[in-house]
């Protein structure tokens, strides 16, 4: 179990270098900390129109740096498959609530599933975990 503090200071440090090594500079991105427990280890929520996104970590939640590191990568991803939300938004007039909120099931574990496989590839295809991208772009910017 980690504090608000540490995990603030770990996102704080890579976040930008992570930002990096993804290509998602055109994303304005706001970071904050729910210490809800038991709720969810974090979130991203992402206006694809603004390209704006606010992760929200669950400090509680974290036991180590990598962890934290894996959870920021995580979220980061969900923003290549952002666009998925004008799919909801175009959907939603359409539909009843009953059936609006299926569809948002079915959209969720879809887009779960797309960041599940881009982390996987990533890892054991590229045999690349957040910290060795991370570390790649700082080898890059120190070469000039
Ligand atoms: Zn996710």
């Amino acid at each position: 179990m980690m504090s608000e503090a540490e995990v603030r200071a770990i996102i704080d440090e890579n976040i930008c270098d992570l930002r990096a090594a993804l290509g998602v500079h055109e994303w304005s991105i706001d970071v904050g900390y729910s210490t809800s427990p038991g709720g969810s280890v974090a979130t991203c929520t992402a206006d694809p129109k603004r390209h704006r996104a606010t992760l929200v970590f669950n400090p509680g939640e974290f036991d180590d740096e990598s962890e934290v590191l894996q959870f920021l990568l995580h979220e980061l991803l969900h923003l290549y498959n952002a666009e998925v939300h004008l799919y909801s938004d175009a959907v939603h007039p359409l539909v009843s609530e009953r059936e609006f909120a299926t569809l948002e099931v079915f959209r969720t574990n879809a887009t779960e599933h797309i960041v599940h496989c881009i982390e996987c590839l990533l890892k054991h295809t590229f045999n690349k975990t957040a910290k060795k991208l991370i570390a790649a772009v700082r080898r890059r910017e120190a070469k000039g």
